[in-house]
């Protein structure tokens, strides 16, 4: 995102809405005169502040965003649809559809690490930390999650070199875990914690009658559980039975 700079009249009015703090207001050459201006490396093309519609002279505007710019958008934009996937703002649903798409089993659980979030946002770099530690243990990541369009080797979790240093809101890594791979899958999230510069959190998702098993494994492996259900309400037909 852009402001004009012979528009602005330095009204502060948009500086608020940006969630990561990316717009800033200067002196106009030492002079009284204010305007505002957007550091283009923090701004993760969200769209907040255009959609805001605060600003009177029109000074904001959305440039033309080539490769690989156009993927901060595609991931902190909630009205911009994937078009790998169909979903917009983060690209997937999740497992939290799970009685429709059957992501995971009996027997198994979902798992999704939620890198970044409002007010922090993430750098694509840590992502790519995560997913390739996760896939030296031999997880294998959702096809249907935009993310994997992003990786030069979704086996490995290595990301397409020129989006390490991009920006996102956030973005999901999802997978399945047996039961077997939940405490090393633990420990790989808990070190590659110490490692990144920004937050995750992580979802672990099971059928109901299995989840103090679940549960019983993070707070042995000293994770703060937070146990939610989750109920979508809608017409969908129940296809995982
Ligand atoms: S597009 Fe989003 S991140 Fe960028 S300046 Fe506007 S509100 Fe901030
Ligand atoms: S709302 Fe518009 S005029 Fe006011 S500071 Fe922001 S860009 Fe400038």
């Amino acid at each position: 995102m852009r402001i004009d700079q012979e528009k602005c009249v330095g009204c502060e009015r948009c500086v608020s809405y940006c969630p990561v703090g990316a717009i800033h207001v200067r002196k106009d050459g030492g002079k009284t005169k204010k305007r505002s201006w957007i550091d283009e490396d923090e701004c993760v093309e969200c769209g907040v502040c255009l959609r805001a519609n605060v600003c009177k002279p029109e000074a904001i505007y959305l440039p033309e965003l080539g490769w690989p710019r156009i993927v901060r958008r595609a991931f902190s934009d909630p009205m911009v649809e994937h078009k790998e996937t169909g979903v917009p703002g983060r690209g997937t649903e999740e497992m939290k559809t799970n009685e429709v798409t059957g992501r995971f089993k009996r027997g198994s659980w979902g798992m999704a690490v939620e890198v970044g979030r409002p007010g922090v946002g993430a750098r694509l770099k840590d992502l790519e930390t995560i997913a390739m530690a996760l896939a030296e243990k031999g997880i294998l990541f959702e096809p249907k999650n935009p993310v994997m369009f992003l990786f030069e080797d979704p086996k490995t979790g290595k990301l397409k070199p020129e989006l390490r240093e991009e920006k996102v809101l956030s973005a999901i890594i999802e997978f399945v875990v047996k039961p077997h791979q939940l405490k090393d899958v633990f420990e790989v999230l808990r070190k590659a914690s110490e490692r990144v510069e920004t937050v995750f959190s992580v979802d672990l998702i099971s059928f109901p009658d299995e989840k103090e098993f679940a549960l019983g494994v993070a707070r042995e492996m000293g994770f703060p559980v937070y146990p939610n259900g989750k109920v979508n309400l809608g017409l969908g037909r129940v296809l995982n039975r």
